[in-house]
């Protein structure tokens, strides 16, 4: 499986990172959607959250708990952010390799993006 993500963590393909460890990167999402727009994704090759087994749910928790440590370093985690993980078409999937998206820095829209 190789996705442009793939290719980011490998160091194939320039990205804006903000954190990485053993088990998974963040970067700025080149298209933000909101002021702060951030993309955490695991380097265990899983492409869609269909895809991840039971035995794999600390993957997603690991995204999760990245995703709010940066929130609060970056100090907009009491004003608030969201997190959205897309699956498949329906979802607007796009990239396939599963990522969480941390949107923050404005109010949200009641939904979507
Ligand atoms: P998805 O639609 O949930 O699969 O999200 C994929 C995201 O990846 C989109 O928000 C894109 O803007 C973003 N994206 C695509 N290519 C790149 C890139 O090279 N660097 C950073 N973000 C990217």
């Amino acid at each position: 499986m190789s996705t442009i993500f793939h290719r980011i963590i490998n160091r194939e393909l320039p990205a804006d990172i903000v954190y990485e460890d053993e088990h998974l990167i963040a970067f700025r999402d080149i298209a933000p959607q909101a002021p702060v727009h951030v993309l955490f994704v695991p380097k265990v090759d899983v492409a869609t959250l269909n895809d991840l087994a039971p035995d794999q749910a600390e993957v997603v928790g690991r995204l999760a708990v990245a995703a709010a440590a940066y929130a609060k370093r970056e100090g907009f985690a009491e004003d608030g952010y969201r997190i959205v993980m897309n699956c498949n078409e329906d979802g607007g999937q796009t990239v396939f390799q599963i990522h969480l998206h941390l949107l923050a820095g404005a109010p949200l829209g009641r939904f979507g993006t």
